[in-house]
């Protein structure tokens, strides 16, 4: 009576299995909302789509403040179309502080470039700054091509933290782009770290950041740690104090997430 009792049920399940299977369709599982917005894409690749926000067009830095006294305004050189970094100032940054984005950055360490390693055509990406100097999390940017240094400072390395996948530097005197895509850490409202910050990037193309997660912000000394809280903060250019001949900048915008 057991047996035949489990029997029943068994066939009973089977039965129900295979009608649910025969009932579900294609639809089930078709979504309509979220619409995502319509966003017109650039008629040339690289160029800024509809909704990003132009941060340099080679016209002027409206959009940036000196890093080390956000009141002044920024005293790099604008020429030509071209963003070139003042060693002699200190870095820079945008007014406008930003969480999750997507970025696109064009950079070009000049032709006649000398030093080595560390010392030629250094600069960066600090993706949020952090305060005054070299505080935030720094995307590298190296003249790395035919040029060695430490791996993990090396152009398009998360400085000290993340080796980039690939070495797609392009020789010096030609233009190079990044596109990134930083997800900001989360804190709680007690301070501490809930999700730690990630970051995907492509240099001139080809994947060298996959997702990666950072360990906090840049350290040159010591291991990165989040020691502090924070919220949105402003994108920051370095002006390394290497003697190499200064680089320049192009085509920035950002799309926020
Ligand atoms: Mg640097």
């Amino acid at each position: 009576m057991k047996g035949k009792y489990l029997l029943t049920l068994l066939l009973a399940g089977g039965c129900y299995y295979a009608n649910a299977q025969e009932k579900a369709k294609p639809e089930d599982t078709e979504v309509y909302t979220p619409v995502p917005p319509e966003v017109k894409p650039a008629k040339k690749c690289g160029d800024a789509p509809s909704d990003a926000i132009i941060l340099f067009d080679g016209t002027n830095l409206d959009q940036w403040v000196m890093a080390d006294d956000r009141n002044a305004a920024a005293q790099w050189t604008v020429e030509k179309g071209i963003l070139t970094v003042n060693k002699k100032v200190g870095n820079i940054e945008t007014k406008k502080a930003f969480t999750n984005y997507q970025l696109h950055i064009e950079w070009r360490v000049p032709a006649n470039i000398t030093g080595t390693g560390q010392g030629r055509g250094n600069s960066g990406v600090f993706l949020a700054s952090l305060g005054k100097g070299d505080g935030g999390y720094e995307l590298q940017v190296l003249d790395s091509y035919n040029s060695k240094t430490y791996t993990n400072g090396m152009a398009s390395s998360i400085y000290k933290q993340h080796v980039p996948l690939a070495n797609p530097t392009l020789k010096p005197g030609e233009w190079q782009v990044y596109d990134v895509i930083w997800t900001a850490p989360v804190f709680g409202t007690d301070g501490k770290l809930v999700s730690p910050a990630r970051v995907t990037a492509l240099f001139n193309g080809v994947l060298v950041q996959n997702n990666v997660e950072l360990k906090g912000p840049t350290q040159y000394i010591g291991q990165p740690s989040y020691g502090q809280a924070h919220g949105a903060c402003p994108i920051k250019l370095q002006a390394h104090g290497d003697k190499s001949e200064p680089l320049s900048f192009r085509n920035i915008w950002v799309r926020e997430l």
